[in-house]
């Protein structure tokens, strides 16, 4: 008989500015909880955003994850090197009319919004405060559709929310550990209608940040998702595409974040919790354990 398929953890930095004391936390959280339950890390380089990642970020990423003392497992997983693999299951969406071509350039969403809202009208928005996508090219022919993409117009491959959750057999949800010491779950109700129409792949890059996650989430066989509270209702959207393109459904466990000074969530350009910055001047892995309350 095999043995039980031991758990597997991830920590998927983007390279894309330095890292903080809240990266340290979450990748902390993630060898301490991969050791605690005897499970496997891994470390996923988040780099489809070819125009704003960098080798010498990537390059930090891993020097500053040595010296916090995290070890993972050889190879690290590079995601700009996998696009023919994200492409496939964004063809597997396309043939399935799941995606449809978007062309609406920002300023004609910002125009169409805010000749809805002059009727009185306030337009949803997301989770993270962004209108939705009005979703007007929906209508288009196919056609129609075919010839602006011919015409080399710009557009964005966005999930058609509705159709795709019209398609489910049963209401969506995930695992969420309580605590973390992931000794139980509780089932959250997810609700991708909340982003309505995504983007899930662009015209020069095949893919997107929800579909390369899903993607590696599942050919990593990742079991825990442990990652910061910012993406729990990204959750919702992630949770969809598993189930439309049959993907296996990890445990997830969204942890707390580290604030700066003045209360706010730490940015890639607040240089004096950078780690970089922090060992310059003298502070240990140790002190940053401290710091973050690990
Ligand atoms: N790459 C994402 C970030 O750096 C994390 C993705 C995830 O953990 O799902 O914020």
């Amino acid at each position: 008989m095999n043995a039980p398929a031991k758990p597997v953890f991830r920590f998927a930095p983007s390279p894309n500015g330095e890292l903080h004391l809240g990266h340290a936390y979450s990748a902390l959280l993630n060898d301490r909880l991969a050791e605690a339950v005897g499970g496997r890390l891994l470390l996923r380089i988040e780099d489809i955003d070819v125009t704003r990642c960098t080798p010498e970020f990537e390059a930090a990423i891993l020097r500053d994850l040595g010296w916090l003392g995290i070890r993972w497992e050889e190879p690290v997983r590079r995601q700009s090197e996998h696009f023919g693999e994200y492409e496939t299951l964004l063809r597997r969406l396309i043939d399935a009319e799941l995606v449809y071509p978007a062309f609406m350039s920002r300023g004609e969403i910002r125009a169409h919004i805010a000749e809805a809202e002059t009727k009185g009208l306030r337009w949803p928005r997301d989770p993270d405060g962004a209108p939705l996508y009005p979703g007007a090219d929906k209508e288009l022919s196919k056609a129609k559709r075919r010839r602006r993409i011919a015409d080399g117009e710009p557009f964005a491959w966005r999930l058609d929310t509705e159709a795709a959750l019209a398609r489910l057999p049963a209401p969506l949800s995930w695992r969420e550990f309580t605590g973390e010491t992931l000794a139980e779950t509780q089932e959250v109700e997810a609700r991708p209608q909340d982003w309505g129409d995504v983007v899930i792949a662009r015209r020069e890059i095949p893919t997107s940040y929800h579909l390369s996650v899903v993607a590696d989430d599942a050919l990593q066989d990742i079991t825990h998702v442990v990652r910061g509270r910012d993406l729990y209702f990204a959750t919702s959207i992630q949770r969809l595409l598993q189930n439309l393109l049959g993907l296996p459904e990890p445990n997830y466990f969204h942890h707390r974040l580290v604030l700066g000074p003045d209360g706010r969530k730490l940015s890639k350009s607040l240089g004096d919790s950078g780690l970089a910055a922090l060992r310059e001047q003298g502070v240990s892995p140790a002190e940053i354990r401290q710091m973050i309350g690990l």
